[in-house]
């Protein structure tokens, strides 16, 4: 049974313990075979510019709490200014291992832990150092009526791919104040290898 196609677009509003009220709505913008998610806060489909974040899955650092990256964190801040806000729309994509998958993720894993970096390891694997395309989430939003919204991101590639699809995008930063040691490793090759606008005192 094909449930993606059967299911999308409907919802189910939860009631999260530290979020409050959120309302998950089936979608399909990744390769994944079980679908993705948009979840939305208060109404922000009838606001001026909405606040939108995009967050790929990351299962070591939400579920495991890995110390090797800042997904968790990130996801964290993003829903903290999401809700402070009100209104807000959050994308979570099932783009695990930036879009390359979980065997190809442990495998790259495996190198990051005997010290390279992110970038370095998926080169040794043969994956594409950036897999995620960001352009169904653009044509989602212009399907809604929005035509402008504040993207909570340092990286362009995501606010490119969404302007293709006729959305202006105002930027905000999104950073986790004093990142450990491994972190700052990481921003460093996110800011050096991946072009992230990231200011230098977080590398
Ligand atoms: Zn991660």
């Amino acid at each position: 049974m094909d449930y993606i196609t059967k299911y999308k677009g409907t919802s189910a509003t939860i009631n999260s313990r530290t979020w409050g009220k959120l309302t998950m709505v089936s979608e399909s913008f990744t390769p994944a075979s079980d679908g993705d998610l948009v979840v939305i806060i208060g109404d922000p489909f009838n606001q001026e510019i909405p606040l939108v974040r995009i967050h790929s899955e990351c299962v070591f650092a939400e579920v495991f709490d890995s110390d090797l990256c800042d997904c968790a964190d990130q996801l964290k801040i993003a829903m903290e200014r999401l809700t402070a806000n009100n209104h807000g729309l959050l994308f979570y994509l099932r783009f695990d291992g930036r879009g390359a998958g979980l065997a190809a993720k442990v495998k790259a894993t495996a190198l990051e832990v005997q010290g390279f970096d992110t970038y370095e390891s998926r080169i040794l694997i043969g994956v594409a150092p950036e897999g995620r395309n960001f352009r169904k989430i653009g044509e989602y939003l212009k399907l809604h009526g929005v035509s402008k919204i504040r993207l909570l991101t340092n990286n362009p590639d995501k606010g490119n791919d969404i302007e293709k699809a006729g959305v202006i995008v105002v930027y905000e930063p999104l950073i986790i104040e004093d990142p450990s040691e491994k972190v700052r490793r990481l921003y460093k090759t996110k800011a050096e290898k991946f072009r992230h606008t990231i200011s230098k005192s977080y590398t």
